[in-house]
C-alpha cells in the first residue's frame, strides 16, 4: 500500500533576490512577487499569483497558461518561479510526488513509478547497505527492502508477524520490512565460509545504515 499526497498548498510568498545578482525583469519578478506553487503531478504545477490568478505550468514542456507565455511566447515569471521552487526543493521535481516517510513522516519526494517504500534520507536503506542492528549492535547486510508493513509480513518459523516478534515490539508496526543477513564468516579447513545464509526480517527503523 502506498500513500501519496499533494504538497500542501503553500502560502503565497516572495523569495529573496540573491545579492549582487543582475536579474532581468521577469527573473526578478519571479522572485519578488508573492506566489504559491502546488505540484499537480504529471509535470504540471499550479501557480497562484498575488492577484489570485491561477496558471498551470508544464515545466517539462516549458509551457504556461498565462497571457505573457501564450501571446508573447516568453519564458514567463511563473515558469521561472516553478523552476526556482524545484531547485530549492520546496516542490517535487517532475516524475516525483511528495509523500510522508514511512518511519518519521518527514516529507520526501518519491518517484511516481516506483514501488519502493517511502523513506527519507535518514531512514533509507537499499540492498547492499551495511547496517547496524539497534538491538544487538551487530552488523547486517541488507538483501531486500519491501513495501510491506511489519504487521503484514509473517515469520514462518515463529508463527507471528515481524511486528509481533519479541525483539521487534519496540518498533512501529507500520515500518516497512527489511530483509538482511548476518555476514559473519568462519574459517574452516575448506577456507572461509559464511556462518549462515539465513535471512532475517526487521522493521526498518531497527536498522541504522552504516556510514563507513
Ligand atoms: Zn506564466
Ligand atoms: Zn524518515
Amino acid at each position: 500500500m502506498t500513500h501519496t499526497r499533494n504538497t500542501p498548498a503553500s502560502q503565497k510568498t516572495n523569495l529573496p533576490v540573491p545579492s549582487g545578482a543582475h536579474l532581468d525583469e521577469r527573473s526578478r519578478r519571479a522572485r519578488e512577487e508573492p506566489m504559491s506553487v502546488t505540484a499537480f503531478g504529471a509535470d504540471v504545477y499550479e501557480v497562484e499569483t498575488e492577484a489570485d490568478h491561477r496558471y498551470l505550468v508544464n515545466v517539462v514542456a516549458g509551457r504556461c497558461t498565462c497571457p505573457d507565455h501564450v501571446f508573447r511566447d516568453e519564458r514567463c515569471k511563473h515558469l521561472r518561479r516553478v523552476a526556482i521552487e524545484i531547485t530549492d526543493g520546496r516542490v517535487p521535481p517532475p516524475g516525483y510526488v511528495a509523500a510522508p516517510c514511512a518511519v518519521c513522516e518527514e516529507t520526501v519526494f518519491v518517484q511516481t513509478a516506483s514501488d519502493d517504500p517511502h523513506l527519507c534520507p535518514r531512514h533509507r536503506l537499499q540492498r547492499g547497505d551495511v547496517a547496524r542492528d539497534r538491538e544487538t549492535g551487530g552488523m547486517v547486510l541488507v538483501v531486500a527492502v519491501s513495501n510491506r508493513r511489519a504487521d503484514e509480513v509473517r515469520i514462518p518459523s515463529q508463527d507471528c508477524t515481524v511486528a509481533e516478534y519479541v525483539t521487534n515490539r519496540g518498533y512501529p508496526a507500520s515500518d516497512p520490512v527489511v530483509s538482511a543477513v548476518y555476514p559473519a564468516i568462519r574459517v574452516t579447513r575448506h577456507g572461509p565460509e559464511p556462518e549462515s545464509l539465513r535471512v532475517y526480517s526487521f522493521p526498518v527503523s531497527r536498522l541504522v545504515r552504516s556510514e563507513s
